[in-house]
Protein backbone atom coordinates (compact mmCIF):
# COMPACT_ATOMS: atom_id res chain seq x y z
CA UNK A 1 0.00 0.00 0.00
CA UNK A 2 1.16 3.52 -1.47
CA UNK A 3 -0.30 6.42 0.44
CA UNK A 4 0.56 9.91 -0.90
CA UNK A 5 0.08 12.56 1.18
CA UNK A 6 -0.65 16.58 0.04
CA UNK A 7 0.06 19.04 2.70
CA UNK A 8 1.52 22.15 3.95
CA UNK A 9 2.95 20.36 6.81
CA UNK A 10 4.60 17.17 6.10
CA UNK A 11 6.65 17.02 9.17
CA UNK A 12 3.39 15.68 10.85
CA UNK A 13 3.01 12.45 8.94
CA UNK A 14 6.29 11.23 10.93
CA UNK A 15 4.09 10.60 13.58
CA UNK A 16 2.30 7.38 11.70
CA UNK A 17 5.49 7.29 9.12
CA UNK A 18 8.46 6.95 12.17
CA UNK A 19 6.40 5.98 15.07
CA UNK A 20 4.61 2.69 17.01
CA UNK A 21 2.77 0.08 15.17
CA UNK A 22 2.41 1.88 11.52
CA UNK A 23 6.27 2.86 11.64
CA UNK A 24 7.04 -0.87 12.40
CA UNK A 25 4.84 -2.01 9.65
CA UNK A 26 6.61 0.92 7.17
CA UNK A 27 10.10 -0.34 7.70
CA UNK A 28 9.20 -4.02 7.24
CA UNK A 29 8.11 -2.10 3.90
CA UNK A 30 4.12 -3.22 4.62
CA UNK A 31 3.62 0.36 3.45
CA UNK A 32 5.14 3.09 1.94
CA UNK A 33 4.17 6.99 2.51
CA UNK A 34 5.17 9.97 0.13
CA UNK A 35 4.96 13.56 0.88
CA UNK A 36 3.94 16.30 -1.21
CA UNK A 37 3.99 20.05 -0.27
CA UNK A 38 2.13 22.66 -2.37
CA UNK A 39 4.62 25.23 -1.71
CA UNK A 40 6.88 23.17 -3.90
CA UNK A 41 4.84 23.56 -7.05
CA UNK A 42 4.26 27.14 -7.23
CA UNK A 43 6.49 29.57 -9.26
CA UNK A 44 6.15 33.28 -7.32
CA UNK A 45 8.75 34.25 -4.88
CA UNK A 46 6.79 34.26 -1.79
CA UNK A 47 5.44 30.21 -2.45
CA UNK A 48 2.07 31.83 -2.24
CA UNK A 49 -0.78 28.76 -1.81
CA UNK A 50 -3.63 30.57 -0.76
CA UNK A 51 -5.72 33.70 -1.19
CA UNK A 52 -8.53 35.81 -0.46
CA UNK A 53 -11.76 34.08 -0.94
CA UNK A 54 -14.56 35.76 -4.25
CA UNK A 55 -17.70 36.88 -2.34
CA UNK A 56 -15.61 38.40 0.44
CA UNK A 57 -15.98 36.52 3.71
CA UNK A 58 -12.88 35.72 6.31
CA UNK A 59 -9.96 33.52 5.65
CA UNK A 60 -7.93 32.10 3.19
CA UNK A 61 -8.42 29.68 0.09
CA UNK A 62 -5.70 27.47 -1.04
CA UNK A 63 -5.11 28.09 -4.50
CA UNK A 64 -6.44 25.53 -6.83
CA UNK A 65 -3.32 25.45 -9.58
CA UNK A 66 0.03 24.72 -6.89
CA UNK A 67 -2.50 21.52 -5.95
CA UNK A 68 -2.98 20.55 -9.66
CA UNK A 69 0.57 20.83 -10.01
CA UNK A 70 1.48 18.85 -6.74
CA UNK A 71 -0.87 16.03 -7.80
CA UNK A 72 -0.05 16.04 -11.27
CA UNK A 73 3.89 15.18 -9.55
CA UNK A 74 2.79 12.85 -6.79
CA UNK A 75 0.66 10.83 -9.42
CA UNK A 76 3.77 10.77 -11.61
CA UNK A 77 5.66 9.29 -9.17
CA UNK A 78 2.79 6.45 -8.62
CA UNK A 79 3.38 4.91 -12.21
CA UNK A 80 7.29 5.12 -11.92
CA UNK A 81 8.65 1.60 -11.24
CA UNK A 82 9.89 1.05 -7.71
CA UNK A 83 13.24 1.13 -8.09
CA UNK A 84 14.38 1.27 -3.99
CA UNK A 85 12.55 -0.78 -1.38
CA UNK A 86 11.94 1.73 1.36
CA UNK A 87 14.14 -0.35 3.94
CA UNK A 88 14.86 1.69 7.03
CA UNK A 89 14.86 5.73 6.65
CA UNK A 90 13.90 6.76 10.54
CA UNK A 91 12.49 9.85 8.51
CA UNK A 92 9.41 9.91 6.71
CA UNK A 93 11.03 10.66 2.91
CA UNK A 94 10.13 14.04 1.42
CA UNK A 95 9.10 13.44 -2.37
CA UNK A 96 9.51 16.61 -3.32
CA UNK A 97 11.60 18.05 -6.07
CA UNK A 98 13.41 21.26 -5.95
CA UNK A 99 11.26 24.69 -5.77
CA UNK A 100 12.11 25.81 -9.41
CA UNK A 101 12.13 22.47 -10.99
CA UNK A 102 8.63 21.05 -11.08
CA UNK A 103 7.95 17.28 -11.51
CA UNK A 104 7.82 16.50 -15.25
CA UNK A 105 4.01 16.51 -16.42
CA UNK A 106 3.94 14.41 -19.25
CA UNK A 107 0.52 13.63 -19.32
CA UNK A 108 -1.06 16.78 -17.78
CA UNK A 109 -4.16 17.61 -19.83
CA UNK A 110 -5.02 21.13 -21.28
CA UNK A 111 -5.98 23.02 -18.00
CA UNK A 112 -9.60 23.64 -19.54
CA UNK A 113 -10.23 19.96 -20.27
CA UNK A 114 -13.17 18.15 -18.33
CA UNK A 115 -13.04 16.57 -15.21
CA UNK A 116 -13.47 12.83 -15.89
CA UNK A 117 -9.82 12.94 -17.65
CA UNK A 118 -8.14 14.28 -14.43
CA UNK A 119 -9.19 11.25 -12.49
CA UNK A 120 -7.33 7.82 -12.38
CA UNK A 121 -7.61 4.87 -11.28
CA UNK A 122 -6.34 5.71 -7.21
CA UNK A 123 -8.51 7.50 -5.36
CA UNK A 124 -7.79 10.89 -4.99
CA UNK A 125 -9.27 11.85 -1.23
CA UNK A 126 -9.86 15.19 0.27
CA UNK A 127 -10.12 15.35 3.97
CA UNK A 128 -13.41 17.72 4.49
CA UNK A 129 -15.82 18.35 7.17
CA UNK A 130 -18.32 17.56 4.48
CA UNK A 131 -17.32 14.13 3.13
CA UNK A 132 -18.33 11.07 4.40
CA UNK A 133 -17.63 9.93 8.12
CA UNK A 134 -14.85 7.53 7.94
CA UNK A 135 -15.22 4.19 9.90
CA UNK A 136 -13.77 1.09 10.43
CA UNK A 137 -15.10 -0.58 6.62
CA UNK A 138 -13.69 2.17 4.81
CA UNK A 139 -10.07 1.41 7.18
CA UNK A 140 -10.37 -1.89 5.66
CA UNK A 141 -11.42 -0.95 1.99
CA UNK A 142 -8.37 1.18 2.52
CA UNK A 143 -6.16 -1.55 3.84
CA UNK A 144 -6.52 -4.15 1.03
CA UNK A 145 -6.27 -1.37 -1.36
CA UNK A 146 -2.88 -0.06 -3.11
CA UNK A 147 -3.28 3.13 -1.56
CA UNK A 148 -4.44 6.40 -2.18
CA UNK A 149 -3.81 10.19 -2.27
CA UNK A 150 -4.88 12.28 0.41
CA UNK A 151 -5.23 15.87 0.24
CA UNK A 152 -5.21 17.91 3.43
CA UNK A 153 -6.81 21.36 2.78
CA UNK A 154 -6.16 24.53 5.61
CA UNK A 155 -7.21 27.74 6.31
CA UNK A 156 -11.35 28.15 4.73
CA UNK A 157 -10.77 25.33 2.40
CA UNK A 158 -9.73 24.95 -1.15
CA UNK A 159 -10.93 26.02 -4.58
CA UNK A 160 -13.81 23.95 -5.24
CA UNK A 161 -12.81 23.93 -9.01
CA UNK A 162 -9.39 21.80 -8.25
CA UNK A 163 -12.10 19.17 -5.96
CA UNK A 164 -14.83 19.10 -8.90
CA UNK A 165 -11.56 18.40 -11.43
CA UNK A 166 -9.26 16.00 -9.29
CA UNK A 167 -11.05 14.96 -6.21
CA UNK A 168 -12.77 11.52 -6.44
CA UNK A 169 -13.84 11.12 -2.64
CA UNK A 170 -14.18 13.53 0.33
CA UNK A 171 -13.64 11.53 3.86
CA UNK A 172 -14.27 13.42 7.08
CA UNK A 173 -13.05 12.21 10.67
CA UNK A 174 -16.47 13.21 12.46
CA UNK A 175 -18.71 16.37 12.95
CA UNK A 176 -16.13 18.54 13.87
CA UNK A 177 -13.38 21.29 12.32
CA UNK A 178 -9.90 20.86 12.35
CA UNK A 179 -7.44 23.28 11.62
CA UNK A 180 -6.30 21.27 8.67
CA UNK A 181 -6.72 17.84 7.04
CA UNK A 182 -3.04 16.25 8.14
CA UNK A 183 -5.31 14.99 11.82
CA UNK A 184 -8.12 13.44 9.71
CA UNK A 185 -5.35 12.07 7.31
CA UNK A 186 -3.24 10.27 10.22
CA UNK A 187 -6.32 8.59 11.72
CA UNK A 188 -7.43 7.78 8.54
CA UNK A 189 -3.91 6.28 7.60
CA UNK A 190 -3.10 4.61 10.89
CA UNK A 191 -6.70 2.65 11.01
CA UNK A 192 -5.62 1.22 7.99
CA UNK A 193 -2.20 0.57 8.36
CA UNK A 194 -2.72 -1.82 11.51
CA UNK A 195 -5.03 -3.63 9.41
CA UNK A 196 -2.10 -4.93 6.91
CA UNK A 197 -1.39 -8.52 7.52
CA UNK A 198 1.86 -8.47 9.68
CA UNK A 199 1.03 -4.79 10.88
CA UNK A 200 0.28 -6.01 14.44
CA UNK A 201 2.37 -8.82 16.42
CA UNK A 202 -0.67 -11.03 16.30
CA UNK A 203 -2.59 -10.60 13.12
CA UNK A 204 -5.78 -11.91 15.18
CA UNK A 205 -5.64 -8.94 17.57
CA UNK A 206 -7.32 -6.88 15.07
CA UNK A 207 -10.20 -8.75 14.60
CA UNK A 208 -10.89 -8.97 17.83
CA UNK A 209 -11.07 -4.75 17.87
CA UNK A 210 -14.34 -3.16 18.47
CA UNK A 211 -16.60 -3.02 14.99
CA UNK A 212 -14.63 -6.19 13.55
CA UNK A 213 -15.75 -9.31 12.51
CA UNK A 214 -15.08 -11.38 15.83
CA UNK A 215 -17.26 -8.27 17.32
CA UNK A 216 -19.68 -8.82 15.13
CA UNK A 217 -19.80 -5.32 14.64
CA UNK A 218 -20.39 -4.26 18.53
CA UNK A 219 -17.59 -2.72 20.71
CA UNK A 220 -15.35 -4.22 22.25
CA UNK A 221 -14.94 -5.54 25.87
CA UNK A 222 -13.03 -4.56 28.72
CA UNK A 223 -9.11 -5.68 29.12
CA UNK A 224 -7.30 -6.28 31.99
CA UNK A 225 -3.60 -6.95 33.20
CA UNK A 226 -1.47 -6.88 36.34
CA UNK A 227 -2.08 -7.13 39.03
CA UNK A 228 -5.18 -8.98 39.87
CA UNK A 229 -5.77 -6.65 42.55
CA UNK A 230 -5.49 -2.85 41.50
CA UNK A 231 -6.16 -0.62 44.22
CA UNK A 232 -8.80 -2.92 45.86
CA UNK A 233 -10.33 -3.59 42.22
CA UNK A 234 -10.16 -7.08 41.24
CA UNK A 235 -10.00 -8.65 38.01
CA UNK A 236 -13.04 -10.46 36.82
CA UNK A 237 -12.86 -13.92 38.38
CA UNK A 238 -13.53 -15.32 34.66
CA UNK A 239 -10.72 -14.23 33.33
CA UNK A 240 -8.17 -16.24 35.59
CA UNK A 241 -10.20 -19.32 35.05
CA UNK A 242 -8.59 -20.87 31.96
CA UNK A 243 -12.68 -21.76 31.23
CA UNK A 244 -12.17 -20.87 27.34
CA UNK A 245 -16.07 -21.41 26.74
CA UNK A 246 -16.94 -19.24 30.09
CA UNK A 247 -14.69 -16.74 28.72
CA UNK A 248 -15.95 -16.25 25.42
CA UNK A 249 -19.44 -15.85 27.34
CA UNK A 250 -18.08 -13.35 29.12
CA UNK A 251 -16.37 -11.48 26.61
CA UNK A 252 -19.30 -11.32 24.17
CA UNK A 253 -21.73 -10.28 27.20
CA UNK A 254 -19.61 -7.54 28.37
CA UNK A 255 -19.59 -6.60 24.42
CA UNK A 256 -23.11 -6.87 24.34
CA UNK A 257 -23.88 -4.99 27.18
CA UNK A 258 -21.17 -2.08 26.28
CA UNK A 259 -22.68 -1.64 22.99
CA UNK A 260 -26.45 -1.82 23.81
CA UNK A 261 -25.77 0.92 26.55
CA UNK A 262 -23.67 3.02 24.40
CA UNK A 263 -23.93 2.52 20.97
CA UNK A 264 -27.69 1.17 20.47
CA UNK A 265 -27.32 1.46 16.57
CA UNK A 266 -24.19 -1.19 16.29
CA UNK A 267 -27.00 -3.51 18.17
CA UNK A 268 -29.70 -2.63 15.10
CA UNK A 269 -26.88 -2.83 12.75
CA UNK A 270 -25.65 -6.52 13.59
CA UNK A 271 -28.76 -7.75 14.17
CA UNK A 272 -29.96 -6.54 10.39
CA UNK A 273 -26.52 -8.58 9.39
CA UNK A 274 -27.97 -11.54 10.67
CA UNK A 275 -24.79 -11.54 12.95
CA UNK A 276 -26.47 -12.00 16.54
CA UNK A 277 -27.13 -15.45 17.92
CA UNK A 278 -30.16 -16.38 19.93
CA UNK A 279 -27.83 -16.66 22.46
CA UNK A 280 -27.16 -13.08 22.16
CA UNK A 281 -31.02 -12.34 21.66
CA UNK A 282 -31.83 -14.19 24.84
CA UNK A 283 -28.83 -11.82 26.71
CA UNK A 284 -29.93 -8.84 25.35
CA UNK A 285 -33.86 -9.50 26.59
CA UNK A 286 -32.41 -9.85 29.72
CA UNK A 287 -30.75 -6.96 29.67
CA UNK A 288 -34.51 -5.12 28.72
CA UNK A 289 -33.14 -3.95 25.24
CA UNK A 290 -35.88 -4.81 23.29
CA UNK A 291 -36.80 -3.86 19.94
N1 LIG B 1 -14.59 25.88 5.94
C1 LIG B 1 -14.58 24.45 6.09
C2 LIG B 1 -13.56 24.00 7.14
C3 LIG B 1 -12.16 24.27 6.78
S1 LIG B 1 -11.06 23.63 7.96
C4 LIG B 1 -15.95 24.02 6.55
O1 LIG B 1 -16.55 24.68 7.38
O2 LIG B 1 -16.43 22.96 6.11
C5 LIG B 1 -9.58 23.43 7.00
C6 LIG B 1 -9.31 22.06 6.45
O3 LIG B 1 -9.24 21.14 7.52
C7 LIG B 1 -10.34 21.51 5.50
O4 LIG B 1 -10.10 21.93 4.20
C8 LIG B 1 -10.13 20.01 5.65
O5 LIG B 1 -9.10 19.55 4.80
C9 LIG B 1 -9.66 19.87 7.09
N2 LIG B 1 -10.70 19.40 8.00
C10 LIG B 1 -11.36 20.13 8.93
N3 LIG B 1 -12.24 19.39 9.61
C11 LIG B 1 -12.15 18.14 9.13
C12 LIG B 1 -12.83 16.92 9.42
N4 LIG B 1 -13.77 16.83 10.35
N5 LIG B 1 -12.48 15.83 8.71
C13 LIG B 1 -11.55 15.90 7.75
N6 LIG B 1 -10.88 17.03 7.42
C14 LIG B 1 -11.17 18.14 8.09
Amino acid sequence: MRIDIISLFPDMFSVVGDLGVTGRARRMGLWSMHTWNPRDFTQDVHRTVDDRPYGGGPGMVMLAEPLEQTLDAALHARRQPIVEQPASPPIAESASPPIAEPAPQPDMPDATHSSTAEKGDVPIILMSPTGRRFDQAMAQELAASAGAVMICGRYEGIDQRFIDRRVTHEVSLGDFVLSGGEIAALACIDAAVRLLPGALNDDDSALQDSFNEATSGLLDSPHYTRPEVHRGLAVPEVLLSGHHAHLSTWRREQSLALTSRRRPDLIEAARRAGRLSKKDEAFLQKLGHNH
